[in-house]
């Protein structure tokens, strides 16, 4: 059993090359060139530096190399939270149940709305219009039966298009499209795939399910057979979504010194900061998990006056509850260490955010740090405190992560 609206009524939205086009946008002597945002890595390039084969994640030198006139300019992070608000805002008020991916992209779920709002091709196309006339930028927008297919539909719309799949016309529209397409197929997997003869998604439907476990394993291979059959239960979630985001560490027996127990809570909460800024979430309380070796646990928390995903002020906080928990520790040993934050809400919509968006923005570094990770991987980057400490920022993948 699987859920599957009948109309093709789930919106994927997604704002093209976000922050090449806020440049573009905002410096006329950009527009319809390429522009690349670094410098060094290219954290987004206009679809006229694509052309050349420049690609994010790619290193400054060799963009270069591909597109020598390619005009690179530095991010301006603070305006681009500004631009991704006031799109949100056009996004939420278009339907009652809108789930925010990312700071450029959602889902929106516009069953029943007809009556009031009219066809969800009719809904995609004033909302690619408002975000046009009223943020000055290029959104695409997928519609179908699942969300899956509306990102694969809103990814084959760009640059700047709307693409409908009516229910019944999926497996059409599927099936011809490479495996790299489908939802979580990378290039190992596709490598995988590619050994056995399959290169397109209709040569993977064609399979049986347990046949496509035994060539990607058994939950990619569920999953994958059941993308390839449009099928894909996950309903829009509106704003909220998650409740919590956490990240633990086991300690082992031996004792730490305070500051290799700091270099832990501050490697936690950069984990934490960072899913929560990759899902434009913001939260409230922070909550500290600690076993101790006699396996006894303890939590404790605080709620901040106002919600943040920032780093800093939550650090603050995981430092001050770990001091006043200190002397237990000393006494009983500490073999487990974790960091969550509930009370969230979405960045996006009601929250302001708590640190000036304006002249220095310490919420830059954050998000630079991310892109660069997102790009690098998390080992790429670290904070100088982690390696005094001779701790890696490499435990991110913890198995007790949450969510
Ligand atoms: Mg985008």
């Amino acid at each position: 059993v699987f859920v599957s609206a009948a109309v093709a009524s789930i919106l994927h939205a997604d704002l093209d090359a976000f922050f090449a086009s806020v440049e573009q946008r905002d410096d006329p002597q950009l527009r319809g060139r390429p522009v690349i945002v670094g410098p060094g890595v290219v954290l987004a390039a206009s679809y006229e530096a694509r052309a050349f084969g420049v690609r994010s994640a790619m290193g400054g030198r060799r963009a270069h190399e591909l597109c020598p006139d390619a005009i690179v300019v530095a991010p301006r992070f603070s305006t681009y939270v500004r631009a991704s608000r006031a799109v949100f805002a056009i996004l939420d008020a278009a339907a009652p149940t809108v789930e925010h991916v990312s700071i450029d992209e959602a889902f929106l779920d516009v069953r029943g709305l007809e009556a009031i709002s009219g066809s969800p091709a009719e809904i995609a196309r004033r909302l690619r219009a408002r975000v046009r006339q009223e943020v000055g930028l290029p959104l695409s927008v997928g519609v179908a039966t699942t969300k899956h297919l509306a990102k694969v539909a809103s990814g084959a719309a760009k640059p700047d298009g709307l693409l409908v799949i009516a229910a019944g016309d999926e497996q059409a529209f599927l099936h011809p499209l490479p495996v790299q397409r489908l939802w979580g197929v990378g290039a190992a997997t596709a490598q995988r795939l590619r050994a056995h003869g399959i290169v397109t998604v209709g040569q993977l439907a064609a399979l049986p399910e347990e046949l496509v476990m035994g060539m990607v394993g058994r939950a990619a291979g569920r999953r994958l057979h059941a993308l390839a059959h449009n099928r894909d239960p996950r309903p829009v979630r509106a704003g909220r979504g998650r409740r919590s985001v956490g990240s633990q560490r086991a300690l082992g027996r031996g004792r730490r010194s305070p500051e290799a127990l700091d270099a832990v809570a501050i490697a936690l909460v950069d984990r934490v900061t960072r899913r929560m800024r990759a899902g434009a979430r913001l939260g409230r309380t922070v909550v500290l998990r600690l076993r101790f070796g006699d396996f006894s646990r303890a939590s404790r928390s605080r709620t901040m006056a106002r919600p943040t995903a920032a780093t800093a002020p939550i650090l603050t906080v995981v430092r001050s509850l770990l001091a006043a928990e200190r002397e237990t520790i000393e006494r009983r040993g500490l073999t487990l260490l974790g960091v969550t934050v509930t009370n969230l809400e979405s960045s996006v919509t009601g929250a302001q955010l708590e640190l000036p968006l304006d002249g220095h923005d310490p919420a830059a570094l954050d998000t630079t740090v991310d892109a660069i990770r997102d790009r690098f991987g998390t080992s790429a980057i670290s904070r100088a405190r982690l390696l005094q400490a001779g701790d890696r920022a490499a435990p991110w993948r913890q198995p007790g992560d949450e969510g």
